[in-house]
Order: C-alpha cells, then structure tokens, then sequence
C-alpha cells in the first residue's frame, strides 16, 4: 500500500475519506488518478 511520504496517509486512507493528508498527496500516482475520475477532468458528468 502507497502511502504518502510526507504526512504518511495511505492512499487508501485518502480513497476511503476523500481528504488528503497535504498537499503532497496529490503527487501519488494512485491519487492523482482517482482525482480525476472524482472531479472528473474536463467531462463534465451527464
Ligand atoms: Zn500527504
């Protein structure tokens, strides 16, 4: 399990809550693929 190196929340910690640790989370690979199916880019949901 990927965790984050600088505040050590699990990605899925991070998955489950919907919060990151900081703002180094978002530099996981995992994260960032799951930030975009969450906001979901640039397509807009229909
Ligand atoms: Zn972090």
């Amino acid at each position: 399990m990927e965790e984050c190196p600088i505040c050590h929340t699990s990605v899925e910690e991070i998955l489950e809550t919907g919060f990151v640790g900081c703002q180094f989370c978002y530099d996981l690979p995992e994260i960032k693929k799951a930030v975009d199916k969450m906001y979901g880019g640039k397509k807009h949901k229909e």
